[in-house]
C-alpha cells in the first residue's frame, strides 16, 4: 500500500511544476542540483518504501539539530530546559529579535539560537564533544557510516555571519559558558551531517517508537522525554511556519535548509522527504506538499 501511494505522491508532486529555491546564504547547498526529488517511508517494523534520488546524501541542517537535542535531553533531563524554552518563536530560524528581549534565553532547541545554546550543554557535559555527538549520531541511526560533509561544514563556517550574531548576543547575557568558536565549530559539523533519505526516514524511527531504537529496542530517550520532543517538533519545528505544517500534515517533523523534512507518525512509521528547493521560510516546497499527499491520502494524521 505505502508504495503505491508513494508513487503516486511522486508523480503528482512533480506535475505541479512547484517553484522555490536552494538555500545560497550557504554556497555550497545552492549547488545542489534543485531537480532532486527523494521520498521514503520506513514502518516500525523496519520495512522501507521509498522511490526517487533515494541513494543520494543530502545535508541535514536542522534536522541534525533533533539529534544535539535528543543527546542533551538525555544526559540532563529536565535541566536541558534551564538553557532553552518550549514555546515557538514564530520567527525565522534564525530571527534575533526575540533573543534581545529575552534576555539571550532560546525561544526552543530547533531554532539556530536554540541549536547553538545546546552545543554549548554539550561540550559542558561530554568529554570529547565532536566525537561523542558523532557516535551517538551514528548509534541512533544504527549506522557506523554517516558523518558531515566537510565542503558544507566549510561553506558554513565561512558565511557564518548570522549564527555569529545570535552566539555574541547570547555570550553578551552570560548564556554560553564555553568559546564561541569552539561552540560554532560543533554547530557547523552537527548542520552539516548528511544521510539519505533511508537512513535519515530509519534514524526517525526513533521517535515514532517512544524513544526506543528500532530493532534493538534499546530506549534512547524515556517515553516521556520521547513524547515531549514530539511536541516540540509538532510546534516549533518549521519555525514560522510550524501551524502551517501543521495544518497541512498534521504530525510532528523537522525540516532544514538542504531541502530536507523528516516526519513522524508515532506507533506507525517516520518519513523523510528530500528536495532542495525552498519556500521563503526556508522549509523544502516539495517536501511540504508530498506530505500533504501523504497524511490526506491515507486518511491518518496524529489530530
Ligand atoms: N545551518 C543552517 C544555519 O545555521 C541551519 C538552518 C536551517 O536548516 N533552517 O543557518
Amino acid at each position: 500500500m505505502y508504495q503505491k501511494i508513494l508513487n503516486e505522491i511522486f508523480n503528482e508532486v512533480n506535475r505541479l511544476n512547484l517553484q522555490g529555491k536552494q538555500a545560497d546564504y550557504i554556497p555550497e547547498l545552492a549547488k545542489i542540483s534543485p531537480d532532486k526529488f527523494a521520498i521514503n517511508l520506513t514502518e516500525l517494523s523496519g520495512k522501507n518504501y521509498g522511490i526517487g534520488d533515494i541513494n543520494d546524501k543530502f545535508s541535514l541542517q536542522s534536522i541534525a539539530k533533533v539529534f544535539a537535542f535528543t543527546l542533551a535531553y538525555k544526559l540532563k533531563g529536565n535541566e536541558v530546559f534551564r538553557h532553552v524554552g518550549i514555546e515557538p518563536s514564530g520567527d525565522p530560524f534564525n530571527s534575533l529579535i526575540q533573543l534581545e528581549q529575552e534576555e539571550g534565553m532560546p525561544r526552543n532547541p530547533l531554532i539556530n539560537a536554540g541549536a547553538l545554546a545546546i552545543c554549548d550543554v554539550l561540550i559542558d557535559e561530554l568529554p570529547n564533544p565532536e566525537q561523542d555527538l558523532f557516535d551517538f549520531i551514528k548509534k541512533i541511526a544504527q549506522n557506523n557510516t554517516i558523518s558531515y560533509n566537510p565542503k558544507v561544514y566549510q561553506s558554513e563556517k565561512k558565511t557564518s555571519y548570522r549564527n555569529r550574531a545570535l552566539i555574541n548576543l547570547m555570550k553578551s547575557f552570560g548564556r554560553i559558558h564555553n568559546d564561541t568558536e569552539a561552540v560554532l565549530d560543533l554547530y557547523f559539523k552537527l548542520c552539516s551531517v548528511e544521510m539519505t533519505a533511508p537512513e535519515l526516514s530509519r534514524t526517525f524511527l526513533l521517535y515514532a517508537n517512544h524513544g526506543k531504537l528500532p530493532g534493538t529496542q534499546e530506549q534512547i530517550l524515556t517515553s516521556s522525554q520521547s513524547k515531549r520532543l514530539n511536541a516540540i517538533m509538532q510546534t516549533c519545528g518549521f519555525y514560522d511556519e510550524a501551524g502551517e505544517f501543521t495544518f497541512r500534515v498534521g504530525l510532528p517533523g523537522k525540516s532544514g535548509v538542504g531541502g530536507g523534512i523528516a516526519a513522524i507518525h508515532p506507533g506507525k512509521y517516520a518519513v523523510a522527504v528530500w528536495s532542495p528547493l525552498l519556500n521563503p521560510k526556508g522549509n523544502s516546497v516539495k517536501g511540504m506538499k508530498a506530505l500533504e499527499l501523504l497524511t490526506t491520502k491515507l486518511g491518518w494524521s496524529i489530530f
